[in-house]
C-alpha cells in the first residue's frame, strides 16, 4: 500500500483491500477524525463540475486564479482538518508549488458541499491516493523528495462521499490529478 501523506496520516483508517489486489502505488482510507468520530462536514472552495446527482468537485476561480482545496469540519469535536490542497499536496503542491510561490496566495473562502438529494451538509467519506514507486520518486526528486517524504508527491487524490442522511452516495466526488 502506498504511504498515506503526512498531513492525512492521523484522519485516515487504511480499508483493507484483497491481498492479490493490494498495490504499493494505492492508498485507499476511511476518513476519520483523531476523536474517532467519521461524520463531516465538508468545505470546499467552490468550483464544481456537473449538475445535482452528478456534480462533483473542480476547480475554483477566484480573481483569475484556480484553487482545489478540500476541508472536512468533524460533527462532533468540530476540529477542522485540511484534507487536500492543490498548493501543498502531491506532486505539483509539494514539489512546484513552493518554487512557483502559489502557497502564498490569498486563500478564498470555503463553502459547505450540500447533499444534492436531501440538502444535508454531513457527509462520511473515503480517500485514494494513488502514487507511482518509491524507486520513481527518488529518481524524478527534483531535488526535494527523498527516502522520508517521497509519498508527499503522489500523482492523484480522490474522494468519494455518502450522505449520512438519505444515503446518497458519489463516487469520484473529487478527483483531481497533482502532476
Ligand atoms: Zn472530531
Ligand atoms: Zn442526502
Amino acid at each position: 500500500m502506498f504511504p498515506p501523506p503526512s498531513h492525512l496520516q492521523n484522519l485516515v483508517l487504511p480499508l483493507k483491500v484483497d491481498a492479490s489486489k493490494d498495490d504499493d502505488t494505492e492508498f485507499v482510507g476511511a476518513l476519520v477524525c483523531p476523536c474517532g468520530c467519521n461524520e463531516f462536514i465538508l468545505l470546499y472552495a467552490g468550483g464544481a463540475i456537473g449538475k445535482g446527482k452528478t456534480k462533483s468537485l473542480g476547480y475554483a476561480e477566484v480573481d483569475g486564479e484556480n484553487f482545489y482545496i478540500v476541508k472536512a469540519r468533524c460533527t462532533r469535536c468540530d476540529a477542522e482538518h485540511l484534507i487536500f490542497d492543490d498548493d501543498f499536496h502531491g506532486w505539483n503542491g509539494y514539489v512546484c508549488a513552493p518554487v512557483d510561490g502559489n502557497r502564498n496566495r490569498r486563500r478564498p473562502d470555503l463553502e459547505p458541499w450540500e447533499c444534492a438529494e436531501c440538502s444535508c451538509l454531513v457527509h462520511k467519506a473515503t480517500v485514494w491516493i494513488i502514487g507511482d514507486t518509491k524507486e520513481f520518486y527518488l529518481k524524478e526528486n527534483e531535488g526535494i523528495l527523498n527516502e522520508v517524504n517521497w509519498f508527499e508527491a503522489f500523482g492523484s487524490f480522490i474522494m468519494s462521499i455518502e450522505c449520512v442522511t438519505c444515503g446518497l452516495r458519489r463516487g469520484g466526488w473529487a478527483e483531481v490529478e497533482t502532476m
